[in-house]
């Protein structure tokens, strides 16, 4: 699905850091806990929002 826009425990905004995270850490080579930190992401229950993601969107819209 899609990345949630707001964290779900505290409601801090965490969407639009989702592209950026993405990028840099799966794709690129970067540390994710450091991409983390440079966001300005640093609650740990913000974090899981973004570490513990998984972009299904495409995969599951055919069989709606
Ligand atoms: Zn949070």
């Amino acid at each position: 699905m899609m990345v949630p826009v707001r964290c779900f425990t505290c409601g801090k905004v965490v969407g639009e850091h989702w592209e950026e995270f993405k990028e840099r850490s799966r794709e690129g080579d970067e540390d994710p806990k450091q991409v983390l930190d440079e966001l300005g992401v640093d609650r740990a229950c913000c974090r899981r929002m973004l570490v513990s993601h998984k972009d299904l969107v495409d995969i599951v819209a055919p069989y709606q």
